[in-house]
């Protein structure tokens, strides 16, 4: 580890959900455009080994990593606003860490001593902290300690983060994000749970450096004032974060408040360089307020509540891949979710499809609502919509056209009917046996894969690459046994496993749809704001092509 690392220690205090997660990654960022390497930390205080039991709907999308690691959504703005690949060591939760010490303690690993949260799990989790720190070499750490200050199951990281400060005064600092609420009847905004919040995190021995105030409004200097005093630290120290239209413009607005050179001073450290990250960053920001055409995009699938309503947790990278891809095409496109169970109560409602640009079926798992997909993808591929599948979606692309052009009436995936005679999606033996032992966590097929992408399809011109790697996460493939009889009947596996053994990307030729492609991997996890993953791109380039294109109504 490189001599005087920087330790950042970011704490949500008065409540939950005031954008943490953003606030760090946007502090990266701008470290960034500083010069400095930062490697990001995601500290989720849960019992949960790993975020892959937890429910999508209620906790958010689960984030896969290349090493297959499924963690936190935050993960995924990290990985977006910094653009790198993190490692399995840059996310931790209580349960990884205490399984690791009880496992340890079984072993003997203690030799006898009695095994306690103090020091024991302090220690641990600082291994893991510098651990990262080592693996991406950086000059900063950036570590997200999730909860709110005040919850139980934080204490032991917050602990583990004062020791540290302990040791290296000087390299070490602790910001707060927390959240001016505005009562009705005033109309002001108030500072006094901010100044509770901060008492109570001095009685765990940390004492804030910086405090970022969201708020619905941009903070004026009295309030500034107001914290500064009542919180013990300078007025500059105090940084506004005002509601806006787009967490893109974080960045942006922390430096309005000049948050670098507070950083870089209580940090003792100076500029790097100045490496024009932001100045790319503001580009793309621009992007966003200046596209000139739009596209409507229909999502389909099981979790949905028809309307305007945005699934913006579940599928949060779904909807940052298809934003980046039209930003950069100078497009506003705007995403519909649609309940796929209103087309099997209702098969007329299908026809509303025809309002809509192109379609997309992100992942899912299960049985609820899948007629009403498969009818979506017989939709789309009838009336040459550009169709992307994603995981499920092009497992169940695979299953609509084998009944619907091959005429195998009962294709089905075993996920939901593994007794007909066309199991054209199917589960692999080894999967089978962990299923048969009840055994769910962090057990299918996870994280980066290769793939070798067939010369002149749709995804190796999208890619333009023959090679690609994608991250994984399901149980069922594509059934061996009936690839050659699909291919025969005209719908293209174009991309495979190294091995041939594996179906990747299935498509239908370019001659016979604009783009109907699925892939059975998640590239979602792969976008980047200034890099836009090549087949988001591909397919909002496609949209924009279609006849149904509402990019003859310009945006006003
Ligand atoms: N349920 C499917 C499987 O497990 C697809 C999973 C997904 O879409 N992520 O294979």
């Amino acid at each position: 580890m490189k001599k005087n690392h920087k330790y950042i220690f970011v704490i949500g205090g008065v409540m939950s959900g005031v954008g943490k997660g953003i606030a760090s990654s946007s502090i990266g960022k701008i470290l960034q455009s500083k010069g400095f390497k930062v490697n990001p930390v995601k500290v989720d205080p849960y019992l949960n080994v790993d975020a892959g039991n937890m429910n999508p709907t209620e906790h958010g999308e689960v984030f896969v990593l290349d090493s297959g690691l499924e963690t936190d959504q935050d993960m995924g703005n990290y990985e977006r606003f910094l653009e790198m690949d993190l490692e399995s060591e840059d996310y931790m939760t209580s349960g990884m860490i205490y399984k690791h010490v009880i496992d340890k303690e079984r072993n003997l690993g203690y030799r006898g001593k009695c095994v306690e949260a103090i020091p024991h799990i302090t220690e641990e989790i600082i291994t893991r902290w510098k651990k990262s720190a080592e693996t991406h070499g950086s000059d900063i750490s950036l570590i997200e300690i999730g909860g709110t200050i005040g919850d139980y199951q934080n204490i032991l990281f917050i602990e583990a983060a004062r020791t540290l400060k302990i040791k290296h005064p000087q390299d070490v600092m602790f910001i707060m994000v927390s959240y001016l609420p505005v009562p009705g009847s005033l109309g002001e905004m108030k500072t006094r749970p901010t100044q509770n919040a901060v008492r109570q995190l001095n009685s765990y021995g940390v004492q804030p450096d910086v405090i970022i105030a969201r708020g619905p409004h941009t903070l004026d200097i009295k309030r500034k004032e107001k914290i500064a005093i009542a919180c013990a630290l300078l007025t500059e120290n105090v940084i506004s974060a005002p509601d806006i239209e787009s967490i893109y413009d974080v960045p942006l607005n922390f430096e309005r408040d000049r948050i670098s050179s507070v950083l870089l001073k209580t940090l003792h450290m100076r500029t790097k360089a100045h490496n024009g990250e932001l100045e790319e960053w503001k580009k793309f920001v621009e992007k966003r307020t200046k596209a000139k055409k739009q596209l409507k995009i229909a999502v389909v699938g099981k979790y949905f509540d028809t309307g305007d309503y945005t699934l913006s947790d579940a599928y949060v990278s779904v909807i940052e891949a298809i934003k980046f891809s039209s930003y950069w095409k100078d497009t506003n496109t705007k995403l519909t979710w649609i309940n796929s169970k209103d087309f099997e109560t209702n098969p007329k409602k299908i026809e509303e499809l025809k309002n809509y640009d192109g379609i997309i079926v992100p992942g899912g798992f299960g049985e609820s609502g899948i007629e009403g997909v498969i009818m979506t993808i017989e939709y789309a591929r009838k009336n040459k919509v550009p169709y992307l599948g994603l995981c499920y979606g092009m497992q169940l692309a695979v299953v609509e056209f084998c009944r619907n052009v091959i005429g195998w009436k009962d294709a089905n995936t075993a996920e939901i009917n593994s007794k007909g005679t066309h199991t054209v999606i199917d589960i692999m033996e080894h999967q089978k046996k962990l299923l048969e032992e009840g055994r769910y966590g962090a057990t299918m097929r996870l994280g980066a894969y290769p793939a070798i992408l067939k010369s002149g399809s749709i995804v190796q011109n999208a890619y333009g690459s023959k090679e690609v790697s994608e991250r994984h996460r399901h149980r069922y493939e594509v059934n061996p046994k009936y690839v050659k009889e699909i291919e025969e009947a005209g719908m293209v596996f174009s991309g495979t496993s190294p091995d041939g053994k594996l179906m990747e990307y299935a498509e239908l030729p370019k001659a016979t749809h604009p783009f109907f492609v699925g892939t059975q991997a998640h590239p979602e996890f792969k976008a980047r704001p200034l890099h836009p993953h090549p087949l988001f791109t591909a397919f909002v380039e496609a949209c924009l092509k279609t006849p149904t294109s509402s990019q003859s109504h310009p945006l006003k």
